[in-house]
């Protein structure tokens, strides 16, 4: 199942690279640091060219803790924003990573409201070099995106770019179950 309504809004999930979504926002899995890196990031930065990571140093000289998420404008990229979402490292589960993922998600939702985003686009937080487990990683993020899409009823689109086949089919299969737990299965 790669699609899901929530209200009015959509949760969709699609096999892509963020870097070249039209989204109003795109979301990077950022370091703590906000120094650049590999995955997602490394991409982004890459092809969005040197204006973005010069924006952040500037606003954000001290980095942006573990949960939490700030944003950007997006240099060459076709979307409007790059907001930037630091999720956990996987260290075994009893280090809080669960709630600090959630955290990652929700927050990046609020900025995206903010800021009037319509749609945003999210990558796997946590689920490349960080080590987040699959399917927990895909669980984790759908369930924070339906509950802040009740609750808050927007942003209209939110997008789950998943970069391999595999990744796109772990998402497919923790959406159904959450769309059957609604007894609304809207399935493609
Ligand atoms: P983290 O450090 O938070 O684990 P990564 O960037 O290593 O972040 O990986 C997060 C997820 O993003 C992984 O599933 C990885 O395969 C995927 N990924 C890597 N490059 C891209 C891209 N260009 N677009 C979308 N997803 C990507």
């Amino acid at each position: 199942m790669n699609r899901w309504q929530v209200g009015n809004a959509v949760i969709e999930l699609v096999q892509g690279d963020i870097t070249q979504q039209d989204t109003d926002a795109i979301v990077n899995a950022a370091n703590a640091q906000l120094a650049g890196g590999g995955g997602v990031d490394g991409a982004i930065h890459r092809a969005g060219g040197p204006q973005i990571m010069e924006e952040t140093r500037r606003r954000y000289p001290q980095g942006c803790p573990t949960g939490q998420a700030v944003i950007t404008g997006a240099g060459r990229l076709p979307c409007r924003y790059v907001i930037h979402a630091v999720g956990p490292r996987w260290r075994g589960g009893q280090h809080n990573e669960e709630s600090l993922l959630r955290s990652a998600y929700r927050r990046s939702l609020e900025l995206a409201v903010e800021n009037q985003c319509a749609s945003v686009a999210f990558p796997a937080i946590s689920a490349g070099i960080y080590g987040y487990p699959m399917p927990d990683a895909a669980r984790v993020a759908l369930e924070t995106v339906r509950d802040f899409l009740q609750q808050h009823g927007r942003p209209a689109l939110v997008r789950f770019v998943l970069f391999t086949r595999d990744t796109l089919e772990q998402f497919a299969q923790q959406l159904q179950l959450l769309a059957e737990e609604h007894g609304t299965s809207q399935a493609d």
